[in-house]
């Protein structure tokens, strides 16, 4: 066993962009506690910013290796465009990463790559070991609803379902979305705006979800007990399916310790700030590490906020709001403090915090779940239109405010969770939620078996 243990080594390759890399890295992390030998492929960019801003990360076996992304370094956009960045990794960067997974580390005595663990929205990390004739396994670090309505595209447009047409009633539900039919409104749909099937974004969908069963297995960061019914449908189209999630939380049980995956740097001092605030007095407010909204809606937001009466701590990155704001913009108030990055997980666990208004990212919503904190969903694009549309109306967990973002209804949605009738159903359902997820990763829970699984599989990779 110990030399299968000594011999296995296992390449990470995420989408460089902040959730996926984060999901990642924790499941690297997870995977080196078995003993494997592990390689963590950053972009140079990230690595660069990731260097800057998180403590350095010293375990045995472990090594980051970086190729570059193709722009050059002194593109400042942020985040880069995402369809440019697939194309410029494809096209310039292959030749990088091929010879990354062949090289032979002599001075390192580093063993052969005996396994790939690729994302599935980059479909490069998953295609050149492939062609190589390296093992791999998928992780799709995004919701497993969502995996469903991509996967549905062709069959939607097969049945006439997509493109959706200009007038259609957004609220109509979709027919032909594999096990979910009933749940799926058009508007819930990341594709809802492509006018035609050439459209780039559903094109790259369609890629991404035929690459859904091309791996060994497929991980994902999610548990029996959130996701059981999508995850019975996934079953059908990748029997070896490894719902090992949350990965914080399952790392945190194996390992005791998690090392940040952060490119930004955290700001903690609104954990004084919380401090100093009553129990379930305040909102934490993020959008994640990509989302941006125009300054007139950034604006109303933040009146409406204010108009609630409740505290609120507001995540603002520089590049959050589209053509920048005036310091004199984010009005000065006792109820509210910005910070450009906070500790989030830290933050979310803190007893202030009554309610988190999120965009609806995966991640995020998985870290609010986990802290058994009820939210607001204000979900901007990709899979956050079907977790926020999941966290109301299948796990009764949040409200959606989905293209409704007008001063009052930022206002209701706020005063409703923080402290009427429907805010006390909400809070009851999130700790319940909250229970049967800590449960799903601890020793003898879901998560925690099929982690074992997932290492007795690829152990038997390097035989
Ligand atoms: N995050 C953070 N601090 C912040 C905002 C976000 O640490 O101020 C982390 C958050 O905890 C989560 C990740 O960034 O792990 C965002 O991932 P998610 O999938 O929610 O959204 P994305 O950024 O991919 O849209």
């Amino acid at each position: 066993m110990a030399e299968k243990e000594a011999n296995t080594h296992v390449v990470l390759f995420p989408l460089p962009g902040q959730g996926h890399i984060g999901s990642m890295l924790k499941l690297a992390q997870l995977l080196s506690t078995a003993g494997f030998y592990v390689t963590f492929v950053h972009t140079e960019r990230n690595y660069r910013r990731y260097l800057l801003t998180s403590t350095s990360f010293h375990v045995p076996k472990f090594r980051f290796r970086t190729i570059p992304d193709g722009f050059p370094d002194d593109d400042s956009r942020s985040p880069l465009p995402f369809l440019e960045l697939q194309e410029s990794l494809d096209t310039k960067c292959r030749g990088h990463y091929r010879e990354l997974l062949v090289a032979v580390d002599d001075q390192e005595e580093w063993p052969p790559v005996t396994c790939v663990v690729a994302d599935q929205a980059l479909p490069l990390s998953l295609e050149v070991p492939d062609e190589l004739g390296i093992p791999v396994m998928i992780l799709a670090p995004h919701s497993a609803c969502s995996i469903l309505t991509s996967y549905s595209i062709p069959e939607l447009i097969r049945g006439g379902e997509l493109p959706i047409p200009d007038g259609a009633n957004m609220d109509e539900l979709l027919q032909g979305v594999l096990g979910l039919e009933g749940i799926v409104r058009r508007r819930d749909m990341s594709i809802r705006s492509a006018k035609s099937i050439q459209d780039p974004f559903l094109q790259f969908e369609v890629k991404m979800s035929k690459n859904l069963p091309r791996g060994r297995a497929l991980i994902l960061n999610t548990t029996e007990s959130i996701d059981s019914l999508s995850l019975r449908h996934i079953r059908s189209i990748c029997p070896t399916t490894y719902a090992l999630g949350p990965f914080h939380v399952l790392l945190r049980n194996i390992k005791d310790e998690s090392h940040s995956a952060s490119l930004s740097e955290e700001d903690r001092s609104c954990i004084a700030w919380l401090d100093s605030k009553p129990n379930k007095s305040a909102v934490y407010v993020s959008f994640g590490s990509l989302a941006a909204m125009p300054r007139e809606a950034f604006l109303e937001f933040q009146q409406g906020l204010l108009d609630s009466g409740y505290y609120f701590l507001w995540v603002i990155r520089p590049d959050m709001v589209e053509g920048g704001l005036e310091e004199s913009e984010l009005t000065a108030s006792e109820q509210r403090y910005f910070v450009k990055w906070a500790p989030q997980e830290e933050v979310l666990a803190h007893p202030a915090v009554g309610c988190f208004l999120t965009h609806s990212g995966w991640n995020s919503t998985l870290e609010s779940i986990f802290a058994g904190v009820p939210m607001i969903c204000w979900p901007f694009f990709a899979d956050q239109l079907i977790n926020s549309r999941f966290a109301s109306e299948v796990w009764k967990i949040a409200l959606d405010m989905k293209d409704l973002c007008g001063r009052s209804h930022v206002e209701r949605m706020v005063k409703e969770v923080m402290s009427g009738e429907k805010g006390e159903e909400l809070r009851n359902s999130s700790c319940e939620m909250a229970d049967r997820v800590k449960k799903s990763a601890e020793e003898g829970g879901s998560s925690y078996a099929n982690f074992k699984e997932l290492v007795g599989h690829i152990k038997s990779l390097s035989l």
